[in-house]
């Protein structure tokens, strides 16, 4: 009896040991997969002058005020610290988008909305020009391709120390901006339901809060154009500043 005891100890032993390698396995390829498929698109290099205003910016939000965080730090460029702010917005939205894409399809999104009242056709001015009706996968991996093209062109995102932004550089900023707002958008009106399923709803308003409170302090978006997310906007910005 007292074997079978011993025995029956080492294998409820083996069982966790083996259970909590298995949950460590599972976990490490989890991780690997979420690297793999969401590493920033865009990367700031480390050492750089931009690295250092996106760690401003981490820090700054972590203290917990948003509206003194988004504020252009003393003695910065503002054409540089919008440029480092959207490349961040940018690889946050990829982020929040790649977790709902398996809901985003064809089938589902055929058309690019923001609730009942907004649909968008996409148009970049230059390939196309002509705007087009597509499903909304299409539209935002259109769109998502464009801002990354825009972000890759060192001429009008500098990364070199140096190098000065272009004249018409918040203009530029400006329509990544407005384009990047109507991702969020279309999160909130056709997938809230998976993002809440998914616990992600907290990562995505805290997103969508800096974001707003960003393009808020430097009149980056026109009023008209956040109107799909307005009751939104007056919930998270009126609930605390
Ligand atoms: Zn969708």
């Amino acid at each position: 009896m007292a074997s079978l005891e011993v025995h029956k100890e080492r294998l409820a032993v083996l069982a966790s040991q083996f259970k909590a390698l298995l949950t460590s396995f599972l976990k490490t390829t989890q991780i690997f997969f979420y690297f793999l498929f969401f590493l920033p698109k865009k990367n700031i290099p480390e050492g750089s002058h931009q690295y250092e205003l996106l760690k401003h910016a981490e820090a700054t939000l972590g203290s917990g005020n948003l509206r003194m965080a988004v504020m252009l730090p003393d003695g910065e460029d503002l054409n540089e610290w919008v440029a480092v702010n959207t490349v961040d917005f940018f690889n946050q939205i990829n982020m929040l988008y790649g977790t709902v894409t398996d809901f985003c399809t064809e089938e589902k999104c055929p058309i690019m909305s923001a609730g009942p009242k907004y649909e968008y056709h996409w148009a970049d001015g230059t390939n196309i020009k002509k705007p087009i009706k597509c499903s909304a996968p299409k539209y935002i991996d259109y769109l998502m391709t464009w801002v990354q093209d825009q972000l890759d062109d060192e001429t009008l995102f500098p990364s070199k120390i140096g190098v000065p932004f272009k004249k018409n550089f918040l203009n530029v900023a400006k329509t990544i901006l407005k384009r990047l707002f109507r991702v969020y958008a279309h999160i909130y009106h056709q997938h809230f339901d998976s993002v809440m399923q998914l616990q992600e709803e907290a990562h995505l308003n805290t997103s969508f809060k800096h974001f707003i409170f960003f393009v808020q302090e430097f009149n980056l978006i026109d009023r008209k154009e956040l109107v799909p997310l307005q009751e939104l906007i007056e919930k998270l910005t009126t609930k605390d500043r």
